[in-house]
C-alpha cells in the first residue's frame, strides 16, 4: 500500500543509501533525492548517483513515476572546517577517542539539516536516510537517540511536522541485501552490487560483491554482509 507522503532520500550513491532510495519507492507516492558534494575523496560516488537513478528507473515503472528530482547540493564547508580521512589523503586510522578519522564530526547533523531545509521548500514531508547502528564505526551522528534528537529539533526550529526515517537503522549489512531483495527482487540486488560505490579510497576494481579496493573497512563490511546474504539465499533454496 502506498503511502501518501512525499519524501526526500539522503541519496550518496551507496550501497545503503541507494537500497533505502528503493524502500521510499516501494513506499511512497513521490521520492525526490539529494546528494553532497563535500570534497569527499570517494568523489566516485557522485558520479554513480546518475547511472544508478536511470537504471532505478528502468527497474520498474511505478518507480519511474515516483522518482522526481535529483538535488546535488555543494557543501565545501565541511572540508574547510573539519579534517578527516574522507577529505585528505591521508590513512584510515582509529584515533584516541576510538574513533576512525573517517569521521566528520556532524556531518550528518548538517546534512539532514540541509535535507529539512530543502524539503521544507518541497513539501516533502519524510527526509530518509540510510544511517545504522550497527555500522562497525559506530559514528555517533548515526545512532538512533542522535537521529531522533535532530527530529525534534528541526521540527521545532522550522515549525513542521517532518518524519525521519532510517530503515536499516537495526540492521545487519546482510539484512540490508535482503531488504534490497524484499523492495526489489533479484535485479535490484544486482543493480546495488554492480553499480553502487561504498570503497573509501574510491577504487572501482570487480569483485563479487561489487567494485571497490578490496581492503578498506567499507570494502570489507561490503563483502563479508554480501557474502552471508548469498549464503543464506542458497541455504534457503536447498
Ligand atoms: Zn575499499
Amino acid at each position: 500500500m502506498t503511502d501518501h507522503a512525499r519524501a526526500l532520500v539522503l541519496f550518496s550513491g551507496g550501497q545503503d543509501s541507494t537500497t533505502c532510495l528503493a524502500w521510499a519507492l516501494s513506499r511512497y507516492a513521490h521520492v525526490e533525492t539529494i546528494g553532497f558534494d563535500y570534497g569527499q575523496r570517494h568523489i566516485v560516488e557522485l558520479t554513480v548517483r546518475p547511472t544508478i537513478l536511470e537504471k532505478l528507473r528502468e527497474l520498474s515503472p511505478d518507480w519511474a513515476r515516483k522518482l522526481g528530482e535529483d538535488h546535488l547540493i555543494a557543501l565545501p564547508v565541511i572540508s574547510t572546517v573539519s579534517e578527516c580521512a574522507l577529505t585528505r589523503d591521508v590513512a584510515i586510522a582509529i584515533q584516541d577517542n576510538g574513533l576512525p578519522n573517517t569521521f566528520v564530526p556532524g556531518r550528518n547533523l548538517l546534512f539532514l539539516t540541509v535535507a529539512a531545509m530543502l524539503a521544507y521548500r518541497r513539501g516533502l514531508t519524510v527526509l530518509v536516510g540510510g544511517m545504522c547502528e550497527t555500522d562497525f564505526s559506530g559514528y555517533p551522528d548515526c545512532r538512533d537517540g542522535t537521529l531522533k534528537a535532530l527530529q525534534v529539533a528541526l521540527n521545532l526550529g522550522m515549525a513542521t511536522d517532518l518524519a525521519l526515517e532510517t530503515p536499516l537503522m537495526w540492521l545487519g549489512k546482510a539484512q540490508t541485501w535482503q531488504l534490497a531483495q524484499e523492495v526489489g527482487g533479484e535485479a535490484l540486488v544486482n543493480l546495488i552490487r554492480d553499480e553502487t560505490h561504498t570503497c573509501y579510497l574510491g577504487e572501482r576494481h570487480w569483485h563479487d560483491w561489487g567494485r571497490g579496493c578490496g581492503e578498506c573497512p567499507a570494502c570489507a563490511l561490503r563483502m563479508k554482509g554480501y557474502r552471508e546474504f548469498m549464503q543464506h539465499l542458497t541455504e534457503d533454496l536447498t
